[in-house]
């Protein structure tokens, strides 16, 4: 392979990023134009920077459609430390917090908040074997929840939320880290919404929190500076040092976003690029079995198993012979599991479809 050809990524995060965004920092990675320095080298308190976090918080807005009454903040600490920064803002002493036990990540996230206070599982997707999303009508809430917490998107199990509830009073907090930007959202049914950047929006390393101002005044006095969401919006994410480069490139990826039909747009075109797989799975006479139910079906993470793990062991080796990786499902599930976010490219799709009704024909 020549040093600069490209594999096709099916990482479920960091994950593929789009190539003329690539390409964009390669060109100014000696300098942003007239600038003289890069990205990498400039202060956080430039005039530069500040247009850079504008222009990429304005295009953010403009993406996800958000109403007034909202603001974008950037944090650091991935949407793990969110799991602890939401109870430690919202979860008030004499209230419980209600949390959705939909997979590993709305786990992870309950878990923390149960350092913190009074919780209840509204509802629990475990005895089932994590394979679909609850309706609304399923959840149980106890009396005056100081909120409802959910995963739009569970990654490692590949099941996907697609409907925005309305609750009324009760604070909507969603940890949207795998499916934001892919579908339009009514971000006004949410009162907080957060997403680690290295799936669908960027590299590893910055946070986007979108959090209604109603919320914050709810929100507990008192806390250690970098822990209270109102730091972040009373100094535009800007109180100490933020994650320069990487908000730069969602940035870029905001602007692709835009330049190529906005929201709608992506999830039309991931709408067909999860459907081509999931056909050749369903059309497979039971060689592949997808893990989610049919209404679950992430469009974003789509998993599967194969008749054996010996099969699966060789489907990801064949797989990366051909330029596809990781492909490997995560450990706890097993299997396999392609990502393929907004930025991985619908031909690369085909690659992985066609293979799989070839390896399916020679093995089944
Ligand atoms: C990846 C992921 C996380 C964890 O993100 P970090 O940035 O690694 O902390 C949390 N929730 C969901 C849904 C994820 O996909």
């Amino acid at each position: 392979m020549s040093s600069e050809a490209r594999i096709l990524n099916f990482s479920a995060g960091p994950a593929v990023l789009p190539e003329p965004v690539l390409t964009q920092l390669q060109a100014e990675m000696l300098s942003l134009p007239g600038v003289g320095m890069s990205i990498l080298e400039i202060s956080h308190r430039s005039a530069v920077f500040e247009r850079i976090l504008e222009q990429t918080l304005t295009d953010l807005k403009q993406l996800l459609n958000v109403p007034s009454g909202y603001q974008l903040i950037f944090l650091q600490g991935g949407a793990s430390l969110q799991f602890s920064m939401v109870p430690m803002n919202f979860l008030l002493p004499d209230t419980q917090a209600a949390y959705i036990d939909s997979g590993s990540w709305g786990r992870k996230a309950m878990c923390e908040a149960k350092r913190e206070g009074a919780i209840s599982v509204a509802w629990s997707g475990k005895s089932e074997g994590y394979k679909r999303m609850p309706k609304q009508s399923e959840m149980v809430l106890p009396e005056n929840p100081a909120y409802l917490h959910i995963t739009s998107n569970e990654t490692i199990e590949g099941i996907e939320l697609f409907d925005d509830w309305d609750l009324g009073d009760t604070p909507l907090i969603c940890d949207a880290s795998s499916d934001i930007l892919s579908r339009p959202l009514d971000v006004s049914k949410y009162s907080l919404i957060y997403a680690g950047a290295q799936k669908n929006m960027g590299p590893a390393g910055v946070t986007l929190a979108i959090v209604k101002e109603e919320l914050l005044t709810r929100g507990k006095r008192g806390l250690h500076t970098m822990l209270d969401y109102s730091t972040y919006v009373e100094n535009n994410s800007l109180y100490n040092t933020p994650p320069v480069f990487s908000i730069r490139v969602v940035g870029l990826v905001a602007r692709w976003m835009l330049d190529n039909g906005g929201l709608a747009a992506m999830a039309d075109l991931n709408q067909r690029k999860a459907e081509l797989i999931y056909q050749a799975l369903d059309q497979s006479e039971g060689f592949y079995r997808g893990h989610a139910d049919k209404d679950s079906r992430s469009r974003m993470n789509l998993t599967f198993r194969l008749p054996s793990e010996e099969l699966e062991a060789e489907f990801v080796k064949m797989a990366s012979a051909s330029g596809m990786d990781g492909l490997k499902g995560h450990r706890s599930v097993g299997g396999i599991r392609a990502s393929i976010y907004n930025a991985f490219p619908l031909t690369g799709v085909e690659v992985l479809a066609s293979f799989m009704r070839d390896f399916a024909r020679q093995k089944a």
